[in-house]
Parts: structure tokens; sequence; C-alpha cells
């Protein structure tokens, strides 16, 4: 029997709200809703609460792969027996922007090449992706990491914004089964679908200004080079060390853990948490080393680590563009802006070389 997926349907606009409400079939809904001026990813009961209309959330959709805080497991302290509770349920996350989805293959990427995280591999087992196409602000550089469509993520269904209606990518067999599950809400595509779906592709290129898009032409290198440029210790004047450039990151993983026993001392929980290397014991070790001492040391390890570290890890930049560090930093220190420096400072020193 020939199996055959469908590529892509189309959903009216005035469907929208029915095939919110089935997704529900598929597991606990979770999509972006309006928190004051901001945006959250969060768990929505009613469609109308869903809000489509946003440009980025505080958080990235990693909260519900990768919990912000966790308990690994409990031991008695009597008899070190362990325990765990861990129990993954299924999930759809709908209204994921394509930068937010390529964060989400960079994470598989970390928790599932090598070594599998066996709790990352069953929430993920569990997770429906539904993404959504976006309009970028004056902090998006998604472009120029090439995470501006959802090509080369991994998802399960992409909604193209074509004015009356959504134009529907298929990106996995789950996502045509909830297609098809659904299937009088869609229509086929036709000429005019496919021209207005196309003509998205350039209406998005050409909202970015040249001026928010870094080049990132062998970032990697560059950065390499400039590991002693005073970029570094210039731009972490101004940094707080707050750490809100990482917990705010869709690509950030790092975490540390803490035992925590209870009131009488007989039971001990292992709460993993993430944590920040803008932080300084981020790199304290036994015996009261610090391997990252100074504020510009931490600094320039993240652009060190998004930039050279994972391209060398998971053969990927580990920035997707989606300006979230830079919107969201308390001293309106800019990626791109540093990025700049580093290439406007290692150019110059090429040309001292060449001339
Ligand atoms: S958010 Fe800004 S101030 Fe805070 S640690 Fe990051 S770069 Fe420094
Ligand atoms: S480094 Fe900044 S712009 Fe890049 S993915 Fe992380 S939060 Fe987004």
């Amino acid at each position: 029997m020939e199996f055959h997926i469908e590529r892509a349907k189309v959903l009216p606009k005035a469907n929208l709200h029915s095939f919110i409400s089935g997704l529900k079939k598929w597991g606990k809904l979770i999509a972006p809703v309006r928190k004051g001026e901001k945006f959250v990813f969060t768990h929505v009961e009613k469609p109308e609460e869903v809000e489509l209309n946003y440009t980025r959330t505080i958080l990235p959709p990693k909260k519900f792969l990768v919990p912000y805080r966790r308990e690994r497991f409990s031991y008695s302290v009597e008899d070190l027996s362990f325990k765990t509770n861990f129990k993954a349920e299924n999930q759809v996350i709908f209204g994921i922007h394509s930068c937010d989805l390529h964060g989400i293959s960079i994470l598989d990427s970390i928790y599932l090449k090598e070594n599998p995280d066996p709790r990352y591999l069953e929430v993920r087992k569990r997770t429906v992706l539904i993404g959504v196409s976006c309009v970028p602000d004056e902090f998006c550089f998604c472009l120029a990491t090439a995470t501006a469509f959802p090509e080369g993520a991994s998802w399960d269904l992409f909604l193209t914004d074509i004015g009356a209606d959504y134009f529907v990518s298929i990106g996995s067999p789950k996502g045509d089964e909830i297609v098809y599950s659904q299937r009088s809400l869609f229509r086929d595509i036709e000429k005019e679908d496919l021209n207005a779906y196309k003509a998205t592709t350039l209406k998005k290129k050409s909202l970015f200004k040249p001026e928010q898009l870094p080049d990132l032409e062998r970032i990697s290198h560059v950065v390499e080079l400039e590991y002693d440029s005073e970029v570094w210790q210039e731009e972490a004047k101004r940094c707080l060390g707050c750490g809100t450039c990482t917990n705010v990151c869709p690509t950030c993983f790092c975490y540390t853990s803490v035992d925590v026993p209870n009131i009488a001392g007989t039971e001990v929980k292992r709460i993993e948490f993430t944590t920040s290397c803008q932080y300084p014991y981020y790199s304290l070790v036994a015996g009261g080393h610090y391997f990252k001492a100074t504020r510009a040391d931490r600094f320039k390890h993240r652009y060190y680590h998004k930039l050279v570290g994972y391209p060398y890890q998971v053969e990927m930049l580990g920035c997707v563009g989606c300006g979230r560090c830079s919107a969201e930093c308390p001293a309106s220190i800019s990626m791109v802006e540093t990025i700049k420096r580093l290439r406007g400072c290692n150019e110059k020193e090429l040309r001292e070389v060449t001339e």
C-alpha cells in the first residue's frame, strides 16, 4: 500500500478556533496568551485565550520540554531507596514561531544525539509542535541565523498567514493525522493560495532592515580570533551579570542541582534547576577555583559557546536570532551590536595584516 502524506492544506481563519479546540484531543494544549504588555506560553482551555498576534514570548516554549525546575529523584535517608515521580503527558504546543522551532531542534540535538536523555525523549515523543508565521521587530535577526522559516527544524504543522486563510504545511505523519481528523475544516490548495504563500517569504525578508542583521559568515572563526579582543572587556563593563540573557534563550540548557531534605530529615529530593553561565558560582569547582573568574570571562563565554561551542557540538549555531537576550537585557546589551563590534575589529586587524 502506498503511504501518502498530504504536503499542505488551507485553513480558513474562520475555522481557526474550531481547529484549536480540536487539538485538545491530542494532549494538553499550550499556546501563547497575552500577559499585560507581553506574551507567555501557557496552558489554555479556550481558543479565545490564544493570541497569535505576538512577536516574542518572555520565555520560549522550551520550558514545556525542559522545565526550569524539575525533580530528578528522591531518596530515603534511612534505607537509601530511590523513587522517581517523573511522568510525561501528551501535549500540543501551538503557535510557535520559526526561531523557537529551530531552538527546539537544537535542544533535540543536545539531548538526543549522543547518550539520549530518556526523559527528554519521552517528553518529546509526547509533544506535538505547531508553528505559526510571524512578523519581525527590531530585535529579530533570524534571517541572519537561517531560522526565519521553519524548514530545517522538526515540527508537525506550520501555519503561514496568507490573509483570510492559513496555509498549513504538514511536517510529519502526526501532523497529517491531526489535519485528517479535522478535515472538514480544511480545503485543498489553489493556485492563488500557493502564490500568496510564496509571497509571504519575500514579504518577511523585506521587513528586516540591513542594520539589524549581523554578518555571521565564518563567525566561529572570527570569535576564536577575537578571543583576546578588548570588546569583551568593554561590553562586560555594562553587564550586570543578572543571567536574564541565558534564562530567556531558547537554546540555553545549563542546569545545576541541589539536594533538599524534608523537614524530618528522612527523605531528600534531588532538584535540578536552570542556571546561567553569567553567575559567578557557575564555574566554581572543588578547591575554590573559578574557571570564569571575571564578568568579562563570563560574558565572553556566552558568545563563545553560542557561536563556537554549539557548531562544534551539534553543527549548528547556538543562536536562532529570536532577539530575546537583547530585548530583555536590563543593560541594553545587544547580541547583534557585540557581534558587529567583534566583526569590525576583526576586519580592521585583517586589513592591517593585508595592507
Ligand atoms: S541580560 Fe544583559 S546584563 Fe544580564 S547577564 Fe545578560 S548581558 Fe549581562
Ligand atoms: S542568544 Fe539571544 S538571540 Fe540568540 S537564540 Fe538566545 S536569546 Fe535568542
